[in-house]
């Protein structure tokens, strides 16, 4: 339970004066339901403004605070701006402008020969100064010190930045004393401030020990959470499987696995002997071959007597691993299942009966699998697929269902930088696939003009002609993704027309069932081209697919781009990957292209990327998007998950598991982060 202390934290945000219904939906959008989210809501930058006694003193473009007389309001025309002529303490004349129905509120609070302070940012209009829209006009006898420096939230629709100011005021002053859980070395050589003043000095102003520090609350908070969870598997019981390799060698591959693969199976057949129940990454690049891999393990599992479980993020994911599972075990004798959402009626019975009776030996799905109607005779082992779609704790959780945990085996083509594997996956053991199965073609990679998409359709239709497939990506680009599904719409109109009825489409708008049958198509052969916005779903495998052409290609992070580009070059034959571009790239969207046509190796891209991030033009990429984090930025991320990393190691191993005054800190500092799943762990033993 939670400690008292934070109760007040997280009460409700509705205690909070001003907090009526109508406010709740705008806060909520924002993630802001306690008190806690709004004293950790930070701006995200801040407006500093000088106060001048006078205009001359003052630059155009300045965001200044100056005192102001208004001397006469002029209304230009019926629906033209509203101004009021203010004269400064030096004798010029600015116009303080309106447009629309701010006009109204401005008479009232402009009246004129009364001195107001007008803060705002001071620009010129012809000849004129002006302050359009100022951000606050009062009427104080000195000017206004607070407006010096003010924080800039974000916002919802029905929320202003005076509203949520006075929100996160209330919620700060109901900050409860909390003791310290950094380390005092750490906060000594830092200069940290304590916890509640360094909420406090953040929302102030730009203040960067005050931002470093609740950035590491967060990473600590994290590394304790996930190291406790691993401590506590490690000292369950799970079942030991040792195979004897009589169905592995059943298998009749067309090739011989790499030196990676090899070394993996091996890592995980050590794991899978084990008494504790196994956590492992297997990360590897698009095309590398983790399927196999997957597949020794469950062998592994099979040939110890026991079941294992596939599970894919998706329908269509799930029926092509049954495939070719399928495929590759043929021969084995090995019973392999399906089992999705969609499967209804008696072949749903039937494969229930055959996990309940064991004579199912693997089945591979979605989270069907996990459903409480779904018993096992004796699951040992599950495989996650592309599993970054899963959070943290519901992966770690998983481990934990059932008398006796299962082995778990993720599987991700993701490569993601160093420091970022240690918060996505934490305390997990990580085999890496980094050598690519021999023979593989290298991916010609072009960027290209927008100007020029008609050679590229051109070249396009050769590839068509010689029966090969395409991919075609439109990017999500807009707030509004209807604007963006018709440009796809758009596009994929004119490639039919172009290409007949050999194109499909696929977007988020369309039913899950449309969307399945278009990839189903396009995967069967059926379809040659396959129009989509982002949508497309990792691990598509279909080898025939030698072109890959994207749309804006400059709206992607290298991440995203190199993520797609996997989607060829899967088959013996030539691949080809168009970025089409816009004009006017960034500085960073060119080395960005740069480094597309120079490399292919994913765990490059993906350092490559983090450092350029943070630019902010790319699609859907919150500052620190795709990590667990709200408050550290990736800049912080890197800087300070290593710290934080070792220094909770430190405190679990000292403390003998958070015993002691910093252990019982650092359980408020668990319950504050919400990582609360790894104190109960160390409560149950
Ligand atoms: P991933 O899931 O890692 O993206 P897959 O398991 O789908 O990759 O494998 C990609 C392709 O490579 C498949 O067609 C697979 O049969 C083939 N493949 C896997 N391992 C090898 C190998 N050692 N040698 C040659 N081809 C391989
Ligand atoms: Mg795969």
């Amino acid at each position: 339970m939670r400690p008292e202390r934070l109760n007040e934290l997280f009460k409700e945000v509705q205690a909070l004066e001003g907090v009526g219904p109508k406010m709740l939906r705008p806060l909520e959008k924002l993630g802001l339901t306690r008190l806690r989210d709004l004293a950790y809501h930070l701006p995200e930058r801040f407006v500093e403004r000088r106060a001048v006694p006078d205009l001359d003193a003052a630059t155009v473009g300045e965001n200044i605070i100056v005192a102001l007389t208004p001397r006469e309001h002029r209304q230009s025309g019926g629906r033209g701006p509203f101004r009021v002529l203010a004269e400064d303490a030096a004798g010029n004349i600015a116009a303080i402008t309106y447009f629309g129905r701010a006009a109204y509120s401005a008479k009232k609070q402009l009246p004129v020969g009364e001195k107001r302070w007008v803060a705002g940012r001071l620009d010129q209009y012809g000849q004129m100064l002006q302050i359009v829209h100022p951000d606050h006009v009062s009427e104080n006898s000195v000017a206004p010190a607070a407006q010096a420096c003010e924080p800039v939230y974000s916002l919802s629709e029905g929320l202003t930045q005076p509203r949520v100011a006075g929100f996160v005021a209330q919620a700060l002053s109901h900050l409860p004393d909390l003791p310290e859980w950094i380390e005092p070395g750490l906060l000594g050589r830092t200069q940290w401030p304590g916890w509640a003043d360094a909420l406090r000095l953040a929302h102030r102003a730009p203040h960067g020990e005050a931002r470093d520090r609740l950035a590491y609350d967060e990473l600590l908070a994290n590394s304790l959470a996930l190291m406790l969870v691993r401590a506590s598997n490690r000292s369950q019981k799970g079942t030991p499987l040792s195979g004897d390799g009589r169905l592995r060698d059943m298998l009749s591959l067309p090739f011989a696995l790499t030196g990676a693969q090899k070394r993996s199976i091996a890592e995980i057949e050590g794991d899978l002997a084990q008494g504790a129940p196994m956590l492992r990454l297997l990360q590897g690049d698009v095309g590398s071959g983790k399927t196999v891999v997957a597949l020794s393990a469950m062998l592994i599992a099979v040939e110890a007597g026991a079941q294992a479980a596939m599970l894919a993020p998706t329908e269509i994911l799930a029926r092509q691993h049954h495939a070719t599972l399928m495929q590759m075990a043929a021969g084995t004798g090995v019973e392999i299942a399906l089992l999705t959402g969609r499967d209804k009626g008696r072949a749903r019975e039937s494969v229930l009966m055959g996990l309940l009776d064991g004579s199912i030996d693997i089945v591979v799905g979605t989270h069907s699998i996990f459903q409480e109607t779904v018993s096992y005779k004796n699951l040992a082992l599950v495989v996650i697929d592309e599993q970054h779609r899963f959070g943290v704790s519901q992966r770690l959780m998983l481990a934990r269902k059932g008398r006796r945990p299962p082995h778990t085996l993720s599987m991700t083509a993701t490569p993601i930088p160093r420091t970022l594997t240690l918060a996505q996956y934490g305390e997990m053991d990580v085999s890496k696939l980094d050598e690519l199965p021999p023979g593989r073609q290298s991916i010609d990679t072009a960027v290209i003009s927008v100007d020029r998409i008609a050679e590229v359709v051109d070249r396009l239709a050769a590839q068509l002609a010689l029966g090969r497939q395409a991919y075609w990506v439109c990017p999500m680009v807009h707030e509004d993704e209807s604007e963006d599904i018709a440009a796809a719409e758009a596009r994929f109109a004119s490639l039919k027309e172009r290409f007949g009825s050999d194109v499909v489409l696929v977007h988020g708008q369309l039913r899950p069932e449309d969307k399945d049958a278009a990839m189903e198509r396009f995967v069967a052969g059926q379809a040659s081209l396959l129009v989509a916005t982002t949508v497309i779903e990792v691990g598509v495998d279909v080898p025939n697919a030698t072109v890959m052409v994207i749309e804006q290609a400059e709206r992607f992070g290298l991440a995203q781009l190199h993520q797609l580009r996997g989607r060829v070059g899967r088959g013996s034959d030539k691949s080809v990957c168009v970025l089409l571009r816009s004009g006017g790239l960034s500085e960073t969207a060119r080395k960005r292209m740069a480094l597309m046509r120079e490399t292919q190796d994913g765990f490059r891209l993906a350092e490559e990327d983090l450092v350029l991030r943070g630019g902010g033009e790319l699609l859907g990429t919150r500052q620190s998007g795709d990590t667990p984090f709200n408050v550290a930025s990736l800049e912080q991320i890197q800087r300070l998950l290593p710290v934080a990393h070792d220094d909770a190691r430190l405190l679990i191993e000292r403390d003998g598991g958070l015993a002691g005054e910093r252990g019982e800190a650092a359980r408020l500092l668990l319950y504050l982060f919400e990582r609360d799943w790894g104190v109960q762990l160390l409560r149950g033993g």
